[in-house]
């Protein structure tokens, strides 16, 4: 119980920072599923000597069609360059905008038998 206590006992709400994980986006060429994955440093990124590289097969949770990617990034771990099939990179940015369309999208059906006040 000390444990749970812990994680939901009062204080300040603390951002929880993944400095061992980098993330990526992918949309789904079959389905436009969008997937986020994440790759861990230590365990998942080939260190090239003047950088990082991440292999990887990606399947969405609608199609399930495999989608394989190989990403070159830098020593800062920024992608440099990437090879893709299957599906297509799109950034942070338009995944969190999409995720929130799709939100908005199923509140406007939910709300649709009712009047806005
Ligand atoms: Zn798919």
């Amino acid at each position: 119980m000390g444990f749970l206590k812990k994680l939901f006992g009062g204080g300040e709400p603390k951002k929880y920072v993944d400095k061992q994980g980098i993330y990526f986006y992918v949309v789904c060429d079959n389905c436009g599923t969008r997937v986020r994955v994440r790759a861990d440093k230590q365990h998942d990124l080939q260190n090239t000597g003047s950088g990082y590289e991440w292999h990887k097969t990606i399947v969405d949770s609608r199609c399930f069609r495999r989608i394989h990617t190989v990403v070159q990034l830098d020593a800062n771990h920024q992608m440099t360059s990437h090879e893709i099939t299957g599906g297509r990179f799109i950034t942070e940015e338009e995944y969190v905008a999409a995720e929130e369309a799709d939100k908005q999208a199923k509140l406007e059906a939910e709300s649709d038998s009712e009047e806005a006040a």
